[in-house]
């Protein structure tokens, strides 16, 4: 997603944010994907602290840039990048498989992927119910 140069508003903050949280918990885990947007917020929060900034909390723009910047483990492959099917055989994993399509085969989602994934289930749910 792109980020103007515009000042944008805390309301206007919040509901990028919030948007960004709604199609992460959708496809990875929520507190994982948590415990990353926290790790970077405090961190993005500790810089400006040692800029000489007035205010110790970390800031609504703050939160907004670790949310974008947030990866988390692909649920899908547990982080291998690919994905297998099939059964175990002697001990030795399945030999179908490929590239994850969850996280492209990075092994971590990020926020396009969370995006991408959200739209690709409901297209899947919607064509399974409808
Ligand atoms: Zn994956």
């Amino acid at each position: 997603m792109k980020v103007t140069g515009k000042r944008r508003t805390k309301e206007e903050l919040r509901v990028a944010y919030k948007n960004i949280q709604e199609a992460a918990v959708f496809t990875v885990d929520r507190k994982e994907w948590r415990i990353e947007v926290d790790k970077i917020a405090l961190k993005l929060a500790a810089t400006r602290l040692k800029a000489a900034a007035t205010t110790e909390e970390v800031l609504p723009s703050e939160w907004l840039k670790a949310a974008e910047l947030a990866t988390v483990t692909c649920p899908k492959c547990h982080g291998s990048g690919e994905y297998r099917w099939g059964a175990c055989v002697n001990g030795k994993p399945p030999a179908k498989g490929g590239p994850c399509f969850a996280c492209e085969g990075k092994g971590r989602q990020d926020q396009d992927d969370f995006f991408r994934n959200r739209a690709y289930w409901r297209r899947a749910i919607a064509r399974a119910v409808g």
